[in-house]
């Protein structure tokens, strides 16, 4: 993947502060600009494994959660998958993370909107 979306970032005349708060600030403003961002899900695949700062509007503890979901468990795979679908990550990226195909990736989601049907 190459960087060119970062020309698109909402953040790009934004100092970096803002991406990288101390504990004692919030992270409000910048999740709220990140909400806005066209590149957003571009950002969330880039900073996945990324400890520190906002990428793609989550905190690091949320992109944690994400990759260390135990994903041998399978019962864990439908929270984990709607999850990262609700934050923009592609398909391919998610069944990458879980070490599923796409097709199930499809099938979780479409079972789940079923249900809220
Ligand atoms: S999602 Fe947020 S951190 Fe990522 S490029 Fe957009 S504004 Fe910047």
């Amino acid at each position: 993947m190459t960087d060119n979306w970062k020309n698109s970032a909402a953040c790009a005349s934004i100092g970096g502060d803002v991406w990288f708060p101390e504990a004692a600030k919030s992270p409000r403003d910048a999740i709220r600009i990140c909400n806005t961002c066209l590149v957003k899900t571009m950002c969330l695949v880039a900073g996945m494994e990324e400890t520190a700062g906002i990428w793609g509007g989550t905190l690091p503890a949320e992109r944690a959660r994400m990759r260390d979901e135990p994903t041998s468990n399978r019962k864990a795979w439908p929270s984990l998958i709607v999850s990262m679908n609700a934050r923009g990550l592609p398909a391919k990226e998610i069944a990458a993370h879980i070490g599923c195909n796409e097709r199930t990736v499809f099938r979780v989601l479409k079972a789940e909107r079923e249900k809220t049907a």
